[in-house]
């Protein structure tokens, strides 16, 4: 199929040709309709997609800042599919690369991945593939991409673009930063005229300058929308007992969805895995201890829905793209805001709401100081790397809006508040902390700079021990000035004057307490201080969050749930790719009754349809055919009295009066025929009311919403099939 779109854009484009007549763009864009239709089974772009595919498509280079999940990929795919020659992607994880490969066969395109898992045969044959003009696109690592022999083929071969995925792996201080990717370079100088692509999600101002200057795309247009998730809820809290927090938040908001925690240490990751299971969650754990193959089956497990939670370290997720990961849970700090943010990314891909979640404390943050400390870079690195972990715990501790924090942080202009982070739902007021600060600084200086701050809030609360008095330390003048706050209230203040850049960690295990030249002013009282005590979220709060409400599940979705298994099972791929959360509800909302009306669900393509349509169809049918009976039942034994039989029915079913609307509704949805007798009119609404206000008041609520328009579409095709 794809071939011929090849053939025909032959004579249109040549490669690195930035130049088109107006009729020749006029039909690229219906080409590049079409094949968005018949390959992708996408109605149509998302935001920002087409202009990056058609720009790319006349053959010019381009650099794409996008969110995750914003649809990056389809920006390189389909104009490698419309232009003439071979796409090549170079992506830095073979995961992600056979995901997409997988994907994109299923689809009917040509395509083809070159890891280091392939035997010398399957090399060959894909070797023969490309220099045949065989594949519409191939993925391969950066080593592969930069070998000598592999740029000797690929100079003799007809290109139609080059796609660098991830691109922020170019940039040396990132957190992603992968040595081959800087020498893409020489790939890209052999190939001149090739239109080029780079794609990445996360760039800060000086990583974007990297990507430019290393993938030298000088010449690109940049193509930037919003790196905002808005359907991401933001949570962040300090950790008390990180497990029992986890628990609740996952049973109060979370049950059977999929999830990744993410931990510090493997030791965290295997207690956290143990603590889930036992209370009877499906749970995985994932860290570098483990073998390549444990790992694949862990990922294979949660990409198909076997395993709902992923307790991981972060050497999990890059390659993982699960379009309906509900939540991801910090169980402590990641290194830097941008490493967060990369992370929170991985939930919520299909537009859903999701939430991200943080815990953080000053273990956490002490232990990375130390991984720093010991980690043997040069002084400028280790310096930046503190910064930069500064920057996200200042997040942490923020009494404003997540999302406008987070947004500036990455250059971007955001409002003052998004509405959607438990700062904004729930408010929290900072005070002004100076005096605070003066004690605690104080405190450090008097206690000398090598007490940790157990030992100094200790002083500071005036709580004796051992360690404070053969210190003599209560005979100190600071002895406890501050009785007035918490342990946990000084714990977390001492976090924000390390914040403010007024104290250092230091010592052999970073919990030893120094004062920096910063905190002078701090010392003197001269400047504010603001401080928000954090909030620790009760389950209140969980629950009370409107935008986290699940669309009704009727009883159509657990038959297609079963379906989808099946099939998955049967062809090999994980449940989503044959049929995602959202083309369940979709189905479940519209109930399709022929191939033609399939055509109305996103993302459902010709060759997904043709592979899928008929099974679809014949549950849906048969779901169809239930409701049927449950009506002709209903009307035989209890007629259509209306509303004595309605309630003596109920009555007999053992249903609620609000659970027999819900099924005229799920009947009506299933467009089962004979409805008209349990309509109410104005007289038996009135009746109704008498009975039960509230439920009138429901009936009448649905019959003004969609109610109506669901009978009236019944009526219409009823109206069709006996007219013809
Ligand atoms: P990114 O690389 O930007 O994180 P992906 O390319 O992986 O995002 O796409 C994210 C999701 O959006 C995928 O599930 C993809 O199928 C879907 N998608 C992409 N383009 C469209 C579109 N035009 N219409 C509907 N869904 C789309
Ligand atoms: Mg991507
Ligand atoms: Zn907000």
């Amino acid at each position: 199929m794809s071939r011929l779109w090849q053939r025909q854009g032959r004579a249109l484009y040549r490669p690195g040709d930035g130049t088109v007549s107006t009729d020749e763009h006029i039909v690229m864009k219906e080409r590049i309709y079409r094949v968005l239709r018949d390959v992708f089974g996408f109605a149509d772009f998302k935001p920002g997609q087409r202009a990056v595919i058609e720009h790319l498509t006349s053959g010019q280079d381009a650099l794409v800042v996008m969110a995750t999940g914003a649809g990056k990929s389809l920006c390189y795919q389909l104009p490698a599919i419309v232009r003439p020659g071979m796409g090549l992607v170079v992506s830095p994880l073979v995961a992600l690369m056979q995901q997409q490969t997988r994907r994109l066969a299923q689809l009917g395109v040509r395509v083809a991945c070159l890891h280091s898992g392939l035997d010398w045969r399957e090399e060959r044959d894909i070797e023969s593939q490309m220099k045949a003009g065989e594949l519409d696109l191939l993925f391969m690592s950066p080593e592969r991409a930069c070998s000598r022999s592999m740029q000797r083929i690929l100079r003799g071969l007809e290109l139609s673009l080059v796609a660098i995925d991830e691109a922020h792996c170019v940039w040396q201080w990132g957190f992603d930063f992968r040595p081959e990717y800087g020498q893409l370079r020489t790939l890209l100088d052999e190939l001149p005229g090739v239109p080029r692509i780079a794609l990445t999600a996360t760039a800060s101002p000086e990583c974007r300058e990297a990507i430019v200057d290393q993938l030298n795309l000088r010449q690109a247009k940049v193509f930037e929308s919003s790196i905002d998730r808005p359907n991401l809820f933001l949570w962040m809290q300090p950790r008390k007992q990180a497990v029992e927090q986890l628990w609740t938040f996952i049973q109060s908001r979370h049950r059977n969805h999929a999830g990744i925690v993410y931990c510090q240490t493997r030791k965290q990751v295997e207690q956290t895995a143990v603590f889930l299971r036992a209370r009877g969650l499906s749970v995985a754990s994932y860290h570098a201890g483990l073998t390549p193959e444990q790992r694949r089956r862990t990922e294979d497990d949660f990409l198909s829905g076997d395993v709902a939670v992923i307790v991981a370290t972060i050497a999990f997720g890059m390659g993982i793209d699960k379009p309906d990961v509900r939540f991801v849970a910090h169980m402590a700090l990641p290194r830097s805001i941008e490493a967060y943010y990369q992370e929170i990314g991985r939930a919520g891909r299909d537009g859903k709401p999701a939430d991200a979640w943080l815990l953080y404390g000053l273990k956490d943050l002490q232990m990375q100081l130390r991984w720093i400390q010991d980690s043997g870079a040069p002084a400028g690195r280790k310096s930046l790397e503190r910064a930069l972990s500064q920057r996200l715990l200042a997040l942490a501790l923020s009494h404003e809006c997540r999302r406008k924090h987070l947004l500036e942080a990455f250059g971007e202009q955001a409002t003052d508040a998004c509405g959607h982070c438990d700062n904004c739902v729930w408010p929290i007021r900072a005070e002004d902390a100076r005096e605070e600060a003066k004690k605690a600084l104080s405190a450090v200086f008097r206690v000398g700079q090598g007490s940790g701050v157990g030992h100094l809030v200790r002083v500071l609360r005036g709580s004796l021990n051992r360690a404070v008095r053969e210190r003599h330390h209560h005979e100190l003048s600071v002895f406890g000035i501050g009785a007035e706050h918490s342990e946990t209230w000084w714990q977390l203040f001492f976090l924000r004057l390390w914040a403010a850049g007024a104290i250092d960690f230091h010592g052999e295990h970073a919990d030893c307490v120094r004062l920096l030249p910063a905190c002078k002013p701090l010392l003197a009282g001269r400047v504010e201080v603001l401080f928000a005590a954090p909030r620790s979220h009760a389950v209140r709060h969980y629950t009370a969050n409107p935008l986290h409400d699940e669309p009704v599940v009727t009883d159509i979705i657990e038959p297609l749930r079963q379906l989808r298994l099946r099939l998955a099972e049967e062809y090999g791929v994980p449940v989503y790719e044959v049929l995602n959360d959202v083309q369940m509800q979709e189905l479940s909302r519209s109930c399709p009754q022929d191939m033609g009306a399939l055509v109305s669900i996103p993302g459902f393509s010709k060759l997904k349809r043709d592979r899928y349509g008929p099974a679809i169809l014949e549950v849906i049918e048969k779901y169809r055919e239930r409701c049927r009976g449950e009506v002709q039942e209903w009307v035989r034994r209890w007629g259509d009295g209306w509303p004595d039989c309605v309630v003596d029915g109920c009555k007999e079913k053992e249903w609620t009066l609000s659970e027999f609307l819900h099924h005229v509704q799920r009947w009506a949805t299933a467009g089962v025929s004979g409805l008209e007798v349990f309509l109410p009119d104005a007289e038996q609404l009135e009746a109704i009311e008498n009975l039960d206000p509230m439920w009138a008041s429901a009936w009448r609520g649905w019959l003004a919403a969609d109610g109506l328009a669901v009978v009236e579409r019944y009526l219409n095709t009823t109206e069709e099939k006996t007219a013809s």
